[in-house]
């Protein structure tokens, strides 16, 4: 009989399941400096005759990954300098992050978070639960609440029945938001219970889906997807633009497509992070506002993310275009349409 099959975490698991070559002590460096987590759903994406897998490039260790380029560093959106507890990041007024857990489902190799997630850290305690959710008391701007991490959808529904209870009885916070890889990840553990467990009594709960290619949107994760949203939680996404994952045209817009199809509003386009050791996934800026302009060129309007840049050092995201407006030379407003032709504002007769 078949053993069930298990999450890859160690490199001897990723050879046995032909994810990593025999002898290789650059990946040895790799798999003991940041976490190795694949599961099987993502793990059965994977195409191994194809030396270019999109889903083996976010998810396998590289060895590219030692080599750490100019301005990456470990807390590259600057989430430390805006924590005023732990487990709370505070950088805009009306809205905080409430990081539950290090752990997440799946480690992926662009990770922004890359140096605080892992296996061994440590989920908030009681006390510092506690603690968190003072401060979010003692704060009446808090609209907002972002459970991001690590990845909240690890913790049991019990664990999270009762998190959101607390959130919801704080009068001042309207929305929260549940960041998670784990209905694409993980499609088994969003269970119409723990569909339940995340709604809050009135409260608008939002969940934003990380995933990165149409191929990671199979059957499973679509049914995932679709028992959250048929339990009444709106979902959006969140997507990073990877080298070699979704920088070309055709891949960016079928991973558009398919979250709409899922009834999922592309929300975020990140530009990659600074983050240690990832910039053989990062793609330049020019080359998103490129991609961008051709999301706004093919697909409906439905399809269109918002492409955003984390300024490093924790002063938050910017829209980095592309730009549809211009002056002509007698400073007239020039605007262009979604085939890139250039036209007057007001029109000139
Ligand atoms: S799921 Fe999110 S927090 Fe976890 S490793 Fe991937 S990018 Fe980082």
């Amino acid at each position: 009989m078949n053993a069930t099959p298990k999450t890859l975490r160690h490199l001897s698991e990723l050879r046995q399941a032909g994810l990593a070559p025999d002898q290789h002590a650059a990946l040895a460096k790799v798999a003991a400096q940041y976490a190795v987590a694949i599961t099987p759903a993502m793990a059965a994406l994977i195409d191994r005759a194809d030396p270019h897998d999109p889903i083996a490039r976010q998810l396998v260790p590289d060895p590219a990954e030692l080599e750490v380029a100019p301005g990456e560093t470990a807390d590259p959106i600057g989430d430390d300098a805006h924590s005023p507890a732990p487990g709370v990041v505070h950088r805009y007024p009306d809205r905080v992050l409430l990081k539950l857990t290090p752990v997440c489902a799946v480690y992926c190799r662009f990770c922004f978070r890359r140096e605080m997630v892992g296996p061994s850290g440590h989920p908030l305690t009681a006390k510092q639960l506690d603690a968190a959710l003072d401060y979010i008391t003692r704060h009446p701007e808090i609209w907002e609440v972002i459970l991001s991490g690590g990845d909240p959808l690890v913790l049991s529904a019990r664990r999270l029945r009762q998190v959101i209870a607390r959130l919801a009885a704080i009068e001042h916070v309207k929305v929260l938001r549940i960041h998670t890889r784990v209905p694409v990840a993980d499609p088994a553990r969003i269970t119409p219970e723990l569909a339940r467990a995340l709604k809050a009594r009135g409260k608008a709960v939002y969940v934003v889906l990380h995933a990165n290619h149409a191929r990671e949107l199979t059957p499973e994760a679509r049914a995932a997807c679709a028992r959250l949203v048929d339990s009444g939680i709106p979902m959006l996404s969140q997507s990073v633009l990877l080298n070699g994952v979704n920088d070309e045209p055709q891949a960016l817009a079928a991973l558009m497509r398919a979250l709409v199809e899922c009834r999922i509003k592309p929300y975020y386009l990140h530009h990659g992070d600074l983050a240690p050791g990832t910039s053989h996934l990062r793609t330049s800026i020019e080359h998103g506002q490129g991609l961008m302009r051709g999301l706004r060129g093919r697909l409906s309007g439905l399809c269109q993310p918002s492409y955003v840049l984390d300024i490093p050092g924790g002063h938050g995201k910017s829209p980095v275009g592309p730009n549809y407006l211009s002056r002509d030379e007698g400073g007239r407003i020039r605007i262009a349409d979604y085939r890139g032709a250039w036209h007057c504002y007001p029109p000139t007769t």
